[in-house]
This record gives C-alpha cells, structure tokens and sequence, in this order.
C-alpha cells in the first residue's frame, strides 16, 4: 500500500511515521525547499513541545472542540509525546509555568533525528511539490521547477497547516481545492493574534515595541461576567499583541466579528486595590508633576503612564479619585485583529463533522486531513503542537487500517457542480 503525505509540518511528520510503521509504502511531498519550517521558527523563542498540567485543565484548551481534541490526545497525549522526544534522543523539562520544551529549547536538534529515522524507514521525501489538486484522471497533481507531476497513491493523509506566516509554505491554498470537491471548511480566521487599536502618532512613536509587564486584562464575556488576566503584553505599531493578548485573543476576535469592536479593561496595577490607589494617589502633590506623583505613589511610569495619558482625559488625569479608577480598570478599545498571515495560528478549517473518527473526509474516502488544517484552535502554551502530532498519528495509521480493511478511494475525482 502506497500513502501519500501532502504537507511536511509536525502533523505530516508524525502522519508518516506512523504510517511507515504500519507497513505502508510512504511519500511525503511538501512545497518548500526544505520541511518543517514552521516548526524550526517555533524553536526560535523556546520550542513549547506541550504543557504538564492535568489532562482535564489540558483538554479545556481546546474550548468547543474539546471533545474531538480527546480521542486524539487519548492515543497520543502530552506524556506519549515526551516519551516520543526522548525515543529520538531528545530530552525535555517543564518550565516554571508548567510548559514542556525540550532540555536545549531547540527545534533544529529534533527535526534533524526525527527525518533521519524517517528516512531510515523508508519515507521518501519529494520538496518543492507544491499540491495543485487532481488531474483529469484522478491523480494528484503536483506543480514542480521541472513542471507538473501526476502522483497515484492508495491513500492520501493533507496535513497543509493553516494560513499563518505563508512564507513559511502554509499559504491556505488548499481551501479551495477541497471546497470545489464538496468539503464543508470553516473559514479561516487568525488565532493567537495581535489587535489594532489606532494609537495617536505621540503614543505609537515612543511606545511601539514595549513591553507592558504586570498588568492584567480583564475580558467581558457573553454572559455579563468578567474574567481577569494577569501577565504582560506589546505595544505594536498599530495595537498591541504577545503574551495574555494571545490568550484572549479567540473571545476578543469572535467579539469584533460580532460587534465590531471589543473593549478590553486593562488594570495596570494588579497589586493594589482601588481603595488603597486612590488613597496614595490622593497624598499631596507638592511642587511635583503629575508624572513625577504617579511614578511615586502608584510606581506608574514609561509606557503605563503613557497609556494612561493616550486614553485618559486632561480633567480625570488631574483627579486622584478618578485617576485611580483608570489605573485599575482602563478601556482599551480593539478595532480588528491583525491579519491570518501574521497570527501565531489559524483557527477555522475542516470541521471534525466532515471527518470519521480516523479523519477521513467523509465526501472523499481516502483522503485524511490532519494538524492546523482541522477547524480547532487553542492558545501557545504547547497545545498547538501537541494536537498537531495526535492528529498527524491518528491520520497515518487510520490511512493504513483503512488500506488493509480494503478501502478504496473515490469521490476525488468528481467536483461538486458535476
Ligand atoms: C512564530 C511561531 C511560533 C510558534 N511556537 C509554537 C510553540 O512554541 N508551541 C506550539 O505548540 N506551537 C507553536 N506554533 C504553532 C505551530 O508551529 C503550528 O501549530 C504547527 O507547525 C502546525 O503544524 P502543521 O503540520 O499542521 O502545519 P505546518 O507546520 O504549517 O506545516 C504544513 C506544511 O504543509 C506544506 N504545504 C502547505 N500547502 C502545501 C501545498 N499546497 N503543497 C505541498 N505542501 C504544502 C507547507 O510547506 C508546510 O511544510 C508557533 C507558530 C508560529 C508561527
């Protein structure tokens, strides 16, 4: 049996692996020059390979989708995957806040083990294929330099990724090649992205790039209620982005699609309570200047101070009481996420609904989709990866029992008006 893997990312990857160990005959086709791109850029910051916390707390990552996350990371979860590094040489260490890299933070180190041991099974690797679809005959169609190549396989595993950083080969082209075939796709939105915000030029020229630290956002849900989240995040050019962005990102994004508009609350002072700032901010000013006074009693300088004078009024800046009350609760208002090819991930995608349990497009038997491209999303924290890799194994080795219990492919060949 003959399987072909279109797409050479953390999903692809594992899909060949498991494939090859069920006796398949595995290609791996892939855009770039070279594969795993975007897994090597993950290892720039630290490689976040996964999270150590329970499974339950792990599975809420995965909000809506959690349920189809679970069989996935039931067959290869976090520890499996640990184990998986270690099989490859590759050691790994749970950070302070609980998230897994590997013991050099490295990517490179990983990719390299791992694609030799592929090699050594037997998976031929084909870069700079680009996957155009089928031809009239039924075979997929690959766009080479040397020029359009016909590929027969007896099983196919997508693993294209979504649309972030296309430089990187995940350019979302693939949405339309299985649209016209019939297959329900999610659109596909940025996940894990910055927001515009529409700074005064004052304000985005002296603070663009820096960080704000210990702060906490506070989001509005549906409901009424509130949550608040500490950690720190960076001023941009055009809004703000990284870290506890990042983690509200998916409710402030579906709140702009809905609304237009989401506004955040910032408190800048998550350490101290209104009462108290209010007091402080109250103590005689002197000859100070209200910078100098804020600096001193409520320790709000630099950038902080700056967001407080870019969206707090001349008159509310001047009155201790209410000036407290924006330290603790500023409104930031978010106009538009950035855009899919900046984000950290996509979400949207093909829906679990149109998949069997191996993730197999119902519509077309023998066409598997696995990783990014599947409509799931989840915060960094090591759950992007962590999904991708379950989902990449349960693909390939659903390929190959799907092969041996006889299946036949089919459907590919007809688009959807014929
Ligand atoms: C800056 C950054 C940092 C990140 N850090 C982390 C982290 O620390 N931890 C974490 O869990 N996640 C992280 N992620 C997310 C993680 O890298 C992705 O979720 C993961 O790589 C997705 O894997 P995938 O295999 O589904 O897709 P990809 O890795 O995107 O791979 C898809 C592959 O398909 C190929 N392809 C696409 N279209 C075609 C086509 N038509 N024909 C042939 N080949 C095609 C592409 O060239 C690519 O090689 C990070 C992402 C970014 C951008």
């Amino acid at each position: 049996m003959n399987i072909a893997i279109i797409g050479g990312g953390p999903a692809g990857l594992m899909a060949a692996e498991a494939a090859s160990a069920a006796g398949a005959r595995v290609d791996l086709y892939d855009a770039m020059a070279s594969v795993g791109r975007k897994f090597l850029l993950a290892g720039k910051g630290g490689l976040n390979l996964t999270h150590s916390e329970p499974s339950e707390k792990f599975l809420s990552r995965y909000g809506a989708r959690r349920m189809q996350i679970a069989p996935l990371l039931a067959s290869f979860g976090p520890d499996a995957l640990r184990a998986w590094a270690r099989g490859l040489g590759i050691e790994t260490f749970v950070g302070s806040s609980g998230r897994v890299f590997p013991t050099d933070l490295k990517a490179a180190p990983l990719l390299r083990a791992w694609l030799r041991r592929l090699r050594k099974a037997g998976v031929q690797f084909h870069v700079r294929h680009r996957w155009i679809g089928w031809d009239e005959q039924g075979a997929l169609s690959f766009a080479t330099p040397e020029g359009n190549h016909a590929v027969q396989a007896d099983a196919v595993v997508l693993a294209l990724g979504g649309g972030s950083w296309p430089k990187l080969g995940s350019d979302a082209s693939w949405v339309p090649l299985l649209a016209e075939r019939g297959t329900q796709i999610v659109p596909l939105q940025p996940a894990n992205c910055g927001f515009d915000v529409g700074w005064s030029e004052h304000f985005r020229t002296k603070f663009a790039g820096h960080p704000v630290k210990s702060v906490a956002v506070v989001v509005p849900s549906k409901t009424g209620t509130e949550s608040w989240h500490p950690g720190e995040f960076v001023i941009t050019e055009t809004g703000v982005e990284g870290g506890v962005i990042y983690a509200v990102s998916a409710s402030l994004r579906n709140e702009i699609l809905a609304k237009g508009v989401a506004t955040v609350r910032l408190d800048l002072a998550p350490d101290r309570d209104l009462p108290r700032l209010t007091h402080d901010l109250s103590r005689p000013r002197g000859k100070r200047t209200m910078a100098t006074h804020i600096q001193r009693q409520a320790h709000i300088e630099g950038v902080k101070a700056g967001l407080l004078r870019e969206v707090v009024s001349k008159e509310d800046f001047a009155d201790p009481a209410r000036l407290a009350a924006a330290i603790k609760s500023l409104p930031l208002k978010l106009v538009a996420p950035r855009p899919l090819e900046e984000a950290i991930s996509t979400a949207g995608g093909v829906p679990f609904e149109a998949l069997d349990e191996r993730l197999m497009i119902r519509t077309l038997p023998g066409i598997f989709c696995a990783g990014e491209m599947l409509d799931w999303e989840a915060p960094t924290g090591g759950y992007l990866l962590t999904a991708c890799f379950a989902a990449g194994r349960t693909a390939g080795a659903g390929a190959a029992t799907w092969l041996t219990e006889g299946g036949k492919m089919g459907g590919w060949g007809r688009l959807k008006d014929e």
